[in-house]
């Protein structure tokens, strides 16, 4: 009887779901609205019913699910499976998810932040996989990352490390939601690059962005910038092109902190590809001390995948193989 462990992604917008075997290989993405207004209660049901829903669409009896691995977003507990806080969950403070997922499905579960098992996914599976010191970015909505030392995930004393998207880049930058002013977050992340070429357009800019929102700059999205400037649109390449310098100067920092041999780039963001990429690496061989510049600065491979399969490949690791955790733990 074949035996399998789930891997889960709950975003602020869709819940993602993926099996995976012993072997390693998965099997039935399925992916739902999160209904994430409905409160915390209905979610959790929702995570439920999607992990019975998946086993009956892939015939999966009870007996042969051994564990689930859930990606939450925010600040996590995983050693007791808390939801600590979660500013894209509304009403999502101190939630025991573990447990209450443990208790509708049956089998055990584990948690961790969802940029840190994307970072799984990209490390164990994807373009870190054969490279022991990597860092994993998560560029989407925010930014964050998972820092693997020596094949094991840096997670800090109170799981609170890679939050790389709250280092400062600019002195006297906008304020950002954690409080900070002139954050990594406010320029390279979805939304800091749709603000930067909303600034360009009321500052008079011409850009073939405008018409792709339809002539309403309020509903200008990164997408848009990435395809204006994919179609050679100037006021969308500087955009992009300053994006990748805010970004170089904090990679270039982590890289001079740190020494990793690769940083892994994902999320909505990396749909500028190498426009994006090419100038970042630019920028951090240009400010890194050598040795450190020399860094390799890579795409992301599995997409809207990485978090359910990293989610996955650590509930394989922990359930079907008996691996402890590969975390620095205090
Ligand atoms: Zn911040």
């Amino acid at each position: 009887m074949t035996q399998y462990v789930a891997g889960i992604d709950l975003g602020g917008t869709n819940i993602s779901a993926i099996f995976m075997d012993a072997e390693g290989q998965t099997h039935g993405w399925v992916t739902w609205p999160t209904e994430a207004a409905r409160g915390p209660a209905e979610v959790i049901n929702r995570i439920i019913s999607l992990t019975k829903f998946l086993m009956d669409k892939n015939s999966i009896t009870a007996q042969q699910l051994r564990g689930i691995g859930l990606g939450v977003p925010g600040l996590v507990n995983s050693r007791e499976g808390r939801s600590v806080f979660s500013p894209n969950l509304p009403g999502w403070r101190d939630i025991p998810v573990a447990g209450l997922v443990a208790a509708g499905t049956g089998v055990p579960v584990l948690i961790d932040n969802d940029v840190r098992m994307a970072a799984w996914g990209e490390k164990l599976l994807g373009a870190g996989r054969d490279r022991e010191d990597v860092i994993c970015l998560t560029l989407g909505t925010g930014i964050g990352a998972g820092i693997f030392i020596q094949d094991k995930l840096y997670t800090g004393r109170d799981e609170s490390a890679g939050e790389i998207g709250h280092v400062t880049v600019e002195k006297d930058g906008p304020r950002c939601s954690c409080g900070n002013y002139g954050c990594l977050e406010m320029y390279a992340s979805g939304r800091g690059i749709a603000r930067r070429m909303r600034a360009a357009i009321a500052a008079g800019a011409a850009s073939l962005v405008l018409d792709l929102a339809h002539g309403d700059a309020g509903s200008i999205t990164a997408a848009m910038v990435c395809q204006a400037a994919a179609r050679g649109d100037q006021a969308a390449e500087q955009v992009i092109k300053e994006t990748a310098v805010y970004l170089g100067i904090a990679l270039a920092g982590l890289a001079n902190i740190l020494n990793p041999q690769r940083i892994v780039l994902g999320g909505g963001v990396m749909g500028a590809g190498e426009l994006l990429l090419a100038p970042v690496r630019r920028v951090v061989r240009e400010r890194a001390m050598p040795l450190n510049r020399e860094v390799e600065i890579v795409a992301a491979e599995l997409g809207d995948l990485a978090g359910a399969t990293g989610a996955a490949a650590i509930a394989r690791k922990e359930f079907m193989l008996g691996e402890e955790r590969a975390t620095w733990t205090w």
